[in-house]
C-alpha cells in the first residue's frame, strides 16, 4: 500500500496504539461500535436469506402461512435492527463518544508540560496548530476518525467475509454441476471469477489513488485553514489588533487576504468533492456490470438444474453485497491507512521528549534562602539559530542580595533568566545551584525556587485570587498581603466581588478590564505570593507610571526581604538602587559593580549607556 513511506507494519502499530489510547477512556464505546457493526452486517444478509427461503417456498408451493411468516420475519428483522441501532447509538452518546475531547485534552496537557524549549519553537507550535486543523478536516482526522471507523470496519469486514463464503459455495456448486454443459459452465465461472477479481483489484487501486489525491488536497487545506483561523483569532477578534487596524486603515488589506484564503478553500473543497463524486460514479458503474454478469451466470446454472430458486437469490444477493461492500471495505481501509499519518502526527506530538523531568535531586530547604547560583562558561543559541545569544558567560550571584542586569535591548538579559529557570538548556557550559548542575535537581522542586515576572507575563481570565495564587484554592490573607505589598490595597477595596472578581471579559461579562500598569503590579503580586527564594523581575516597571515605579524601587528591599533578587532592565536609572549591577553586551558579561563604581569607568559601556540615556531625562525629551 503506497502510503507515503509508512509500512503496513507501522500503520497497524499506530492504529493499534490509537485504539489503545481510546480504550483508556472509552473501551465500552469501542465494544459497542463493534457490536453495532456486526449486527448491521448480519442484517445486510437478513433480507437476502429470507428472500431465498421465500423463493424456495414459492417454488415448493408452500402454504400461505409459511409465506406470511417469512414476510413477517423480514419486516420484524428490519424493525429490530432499527431499534438496536437507535438504542446503541443512544447508549454510545450517553457513555461518551466525545473522543476528540480526550485527544484534545492529551494534546493540551502535553503542550503545557513539555519542555518550554520545544513548546516555544515554531515547529512545535505549527505541529499543534496542524493537529487542530486535522481535526477540522478529514472527518475529524486522527483519533476521532479512528474511533468512528470501528463500526464501519467491523461491519464491512463481516459483510465481505460472509459474502466470500457464499461465493465459494456457489463456485463449488457450479463446479460440481452434474449437467451436460459442464465445460461451458466451468468456462463461464472462470470468466466470472476473473472479471470479479479484475473489478475488485481495479476498485482497490482506484480507491488508493483517489485517496492519495484526496489526502494531498486535504493536506494543502491545513495551512490555508490555519492561516484563516489565525487571522480571525488574532486580528479580527482581538481588541488590541482592532485598534491598530482601525487607526492604520488596514481593513482592506486584511479583507483582501481573507478573500484570497476563502477562494483557496472553496477551490480545494470543490476538488475534494469532485474526487468523492468520481469514486461514487466509478463504483456504481462497476456494480452494475458485475451484477449483470452474475445474474446471467446464475440463470445459466439454474437452467441446468444445478440450484434452487432460493440459491439463485442467495448467491446473487451475496455477490451484490460483496461488490458493494468490498468497495466500502477497501474505502474504509484506505481511509484508515491515510488516517494513520494523522495518528502518527498525533503521537509524534505526544512523544516529544520531556528531558527536563529527568533530574531527581531534591533542592535544599534552606531557612535563610541562601542559594548560590553560578553560570560557568555558558554559551547558548536558540534551537534553529546559529547566532550565540550568550557567549562564554560566567557569573556568580552574591546570594541573598540584589543583582541588577542591564544592557541594551536584545543583548540576552531575558535569555539569561530563561536559562536560569531551565526553560532552555545551555548549549555549552553549565549552571550550578549550590555547586550542583541544575539539571540534576527535580524539575518541579527546582522551579519552585523562582518567582518570576517575565516582560510578557500573562494574567488569566479567571478570578483575581486564583490569578495571584496561581491555584484554585488559596489563602485570602496571603493574597491580600501580596496585593498590599504591591500597593494594590485601594484597588482591591473597590472591587465588589473582592478576590472573586474575574479579570477580563473573555468568559464573564462582569469581568474587569485591567490596565497595563495594574496588570504589571498584579503579576508582581503573583510572584510575591509564591514566596520563593528567588524573585526575578524582567523589566518590571515598563508599564508603570513614574510614581508607581518610584514606589517599587523605594520598597524593593522590603519586597524582597531575605530573597535573592534579579532585576532586569534596559533603563539604567531604574537599577541604581541595586548595589550589584551586571552589564551585558552582545551576550557577554562586560562589567560588574555598584552604580558609582561603574560610572567611574568612563571608558566602560555602563558610562556610555548612562550618558546616552541621561541626556533624554535631562532634556526631558
Ligand atoms: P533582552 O532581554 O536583552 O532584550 P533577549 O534575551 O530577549 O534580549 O534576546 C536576545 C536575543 O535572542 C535577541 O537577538 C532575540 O532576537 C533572540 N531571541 C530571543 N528569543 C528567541 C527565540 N525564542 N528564538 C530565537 N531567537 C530568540
Amino acid at each position: 500500500m503506497k502510503i507515503e513511506n509508512m509500512r503496513l507494519k507501522e500503520m497497524l502499530r499506530i492504529n493499534f496504539r490509537g485504539l489503545t489510547f481510546i480504550a483508556q477512556d472509552k473501551i465500552r464505546g469501542i465494544l459497542l461500535m463493534l457490536f453495532i457493526g456486526i449486527i448491521n452486517a448480519v442484517y445486510t444478509f437478513w433480507n437476502v436469506w429470507l428472500l431465498a427461503v421465500l423463493a424456495d417456498a414459492l417454488q415448493a408451493h408452500a402454504s400461505a402461512q409459511t409465506l406470511i411468516r417469512d414476510l413477517a420475519l423480514m419486516a420484524g428483522g428490519g424493525l429490530l435492527v432499527g431499534a438496536v441501532n437507535f438504542t446503541s447509538y443512544y447508549i454510545l452518546f450517553y457513555i461518551g463518544s466525545n473522543v476528540w475531547e480526550q485527544a484534545d485534552l492529551a494534546l493540551n496537557s502535553k503542550m503545557m508540560d513539555m519542555d518550554y524549549e520545544y513548546m516555544e519553537s515554531e515547529k512545535v507550535q505549527n505541529q499543534r496548530r496542524d493537529l487542530d486543523e486535522i481535526t477540522r478536516s478529514y472527518g475529524g482526522g486522527g483519533i476521532n476518525f479512528l474511533f468512528w471507523r470501528v463500526e464501519v470496519v467491523a461491519r464491512t469486514t463481516t459483510e465481505v467475509l460472509i459474502a466470500v463464503f457464499y461465493l465459494a459455495q456457489m463456485i463449488y456448486k457450479s463446479a460440481t454441476l452434474p449437467g451436460t454443459h459442464s465445460r461451458e459452465m466451468g468456462f463461464m465461472t472462470a470468466l466470472f471469477m476473473l472479471m470479479l477479481a479484475a473489478a475488485l483489484i481495479f476498485s482497490y487501486r482506484q480507491n488508493i489513488r483517489w485517496q492519495e489525491d484526496r489526502f494531498s488536497l486535504e493536506n494543502k487545506m491545513i495551512p490555508v485553514n490555519r492561516s484563516f483561523t489565525w487571522y480571525v483569532e488574532n486580528y479580527l477578534e482581538k481588541t488590541e489588533a482592532s485598534k491598530n487596524i482601525r487607526l492604520f486603515k488596514q481593513q482592506s488589506v486584511l479583507m483582501e487576504r481573507i478573500q484570497n484564503i476563502f477562494e483557496s478553500i472553496t477551490d480545494k473543497v470543490g476538488r475534494i468533492t469532485e474526487i468523492e463524486e468520481k469514486i461514487q460514479l466509478f463504483l456504481g458503474a462497476l456494480r452494475a456490470v458485475l451484477l449483470g454478469l452474475v445474474y446471467f451466470l446464475l440463470g445459466a446454472i439454474a437452467l441446468q438444474g444445478g440450484m434452487t430458486a432460493g440459491n439463485v437469490v442467495l448467491y446473487a444477493g451475496a455477490i451484490g453485497i460483496l461488490i458493494e461492500y468490498f468497495s466500502e471495505w477497501v474505502f474504509v481501509l484506505t481511509e484508515l491507512a491515510t488516517n494513520s499519518k494523522y495518528l502518527k502526527a498525533f503521537f509524534d506530538f505526544l512523544d516529544i521528549p520531556n528531558q527536563k523531568y529527568e533530574g531527581t535531586l531534591h533542592t535544599e530547604k534552606r531557612d535563610d534562602d541562601r542559594f548560590e547560583v553560578e553560570f560557568r562558561h555558558v554559551s547558548f543559541h536558540y534551537p534553529g539559530s546559529k547566532q550565540d545569544v550568550l557567549k562564554d558567560f560566567s557569573i556568580r550571584f552574591r546570594i541573598g542580595e540584589r543583582l541588577a542586569v542591564v544592557g541594551e535591548n536584545g543583548c540576552g538579559k531575558t535569555t539569561l533568566i530563561k536559562l536560569l529557570c531551565r526553560l532552555y538548556d545551555p548549549t555549552e557550559g553549565e549552571i550550578l545551584l549550590n555547586g550542583i548542575d541544575i539539571h540534576k535537581y527535580d524539575y518541579q522542586e527546582y522551579m519552585n525556587l523562582f518567582g518570576v515576572v517575565f516582560q510578557d507575563f500573562k494574567l488569566l481570565s479567571m478570578p483575581l485570587g486564583q490569578n495571584i495564587a496561581a491555584s484554585e484554592s488559596y489563602s485570602p490573607e496571603r493574597v491580600y498581603d501580596a496585593l498590599a505589598r504591591m500597593g494594590m490595597s485601594d484597588y482591591t477595596k473597590k472591587l465588589e466581588k473582592g478576590l472573586d472578581t474575574v479579570l477580563y471579559k473573555d468568559f464573564d461579562s462582569s469581568g474587569i478590564e485591567v490596565s497595563g500598569g495594574e496588570a504589571q503590579k498584579l503579576a508582581m503580586a503573583r510572584a510575591l505570593y509564591r514566596d520563593a527564594p528567588f524573585l526575578i523581575l524582567d523589566e518590571p516597571t515598563a508599564a508603570l507610571d513614574p510614581i508607581a515605579e518610584y514606589e517599587v524601587y523605594s520598597k524593593f528591599d522590603e519586597l524582597v526581604g531575605t530573597k535573592t533578587a534579579v532585576y532586569i532592565s534596559h533603563r539604567l536609572s531604574s537599577c541604581r538602587f541595586c548595589n550589584d549591577i551586571l552589564v551585558i553586551a552582545d551576550g557577554r558579561a562586560v562589567q560588574r559593580g555598584s552604580h558609582e563604581e561603574l560610572l567611574a569607568d568612563e571608558k566602560g559601556l555602563y558610562y556610555r549607556l548612562w550618558m546616552a540615556q541621561a541626556q533624554y531625562y535631562v532634556h526631558g525629551k
